[in-house]
């Protein structure tokens, strides 16, 4: 069947109302939501409010708003439910939690003890600006034999209290996570090298963005995740926990990411851009989409 006449298209909008819509996402979430119109789909917004120190709610008010005004329009979402709610991260930690049980029972993820400064101080290779440091492994079991180095992580992992660590994600070193990502083509990322273990569930008793997002897109049925380009190595660990937890991997297509006259990544930083600011300064949904 030809892609654009697909009936079970399903693409999402996910913002982590941290701030006001600027103009990175807004073009991302354009993007998201004319490939889903184009091929008859199903878009679902999903509030990604997981982190209680960045997130506020009366972002995600503005953020609907400002989708709204842009010309963006969803079926499934904390503003009009459906039938795979809730549609807010908070709302779903029990989900996040099965997950986080699953892999500690399967012997893939462990207790780290590192800070963030130990991590950033320890990390050998030089940083990409869009990723985090990689994790040195200070904290990863040692697997002497196989056999043994298994079930001994496992017992490990299922003594560790879930609170007050983090959880990391051990990667197959040297394993090459491959997609064909629907933008930017082929896509070779090499686990151990390109990233390290990374945390699935915080010791602040968060759960980790990585995780909480596979879990949903999975839960959500979504069949194509359209996001930025600074997120490609997020999709390489992503692919490797729907491997983990025998989900099955939707679509991606990365979108070019905005950048300003001196060639610098919009951040939300730049509250000149926010989509409230040209509003303010008479701009119509026209000009902001194009
Ligand atoms: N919530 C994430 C963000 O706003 C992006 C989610 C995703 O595309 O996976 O940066």
């Amino acid at each position: 069947m030809p892609e654009s006449t697909s009936i079970s298209y399903r693409g999402r909008l996910a913002p982590s109302p941290t701030g006001l819509l600027h103009l990175g996402h807004a073009r991302t979430f354009w993007i998201a939501s004319q490939r889903c119109c184009e091929r008859g789909g199903t878009l679902v917004f999903r509030n990604e409010d997981l982190d209680p120190q960045r997130c506020r709610p009366e972002f995600v008010q503005a953020l609907i708003e400002d989708l709204h005004w842009l010309g963006i329009s969803w079926t499934e979402g904390p503003d009009c439910g459906g039938p795979f709610g809730p549609y807010t991260q908070s709302e779903r930690r029990i989900h996040y939690l099965q997950a986080w049980q699953q892999l500690r029972d399967r012997g893939v993820i462990y207790p780290c003890t590192c800070s963030r400064k130990d991590v950033a101080q320890s990390a050998t290779a030089p940083n990409d600006a869009d990723d985090e440091p990689r994790y040195p492994g200070k904290c990863r079991p040692s697997r002497d034999s196989r056999s043994d180095s298994l079930s001994g992580c496992r017992a490990e992992a299922k003594r560790g209290a879930l609170a007050g660590m983090n959880w990391r994600f051990r990667v197959p070193d040297g394993e090459e996570i491959c997609f064909e990502d629907l933008h930017l083509g082929h896509q070779r990322i090499v686990a151990g090298k390109d990233f390290g273990d990374f945390i699935v569930w915080r010791k602040d008793h968060v759960p980790a963005y990585q995780l909480a997002v596979v879990i949903d897109d999975a839960a959500m049925r979504i069949t194509e995740v359209v996001r930025g380009a600074d997120l490609l190595k997020s999709t390489a660990r992503q692919i490797l926990l729907f491997q983990a937890l025998a989900l099955s991997i939707p679509k991606y297509y990365h979108c070019d990411l905005v950048r300003d006259e001196a060639g610098l990544r919009l951040a939300k930083r730049h509250d000149s851009l926010s989509i409230r600011k040209l509003r303010s300064l008479g701009w119509t949904p026209e000009q902001v989409r194009g």
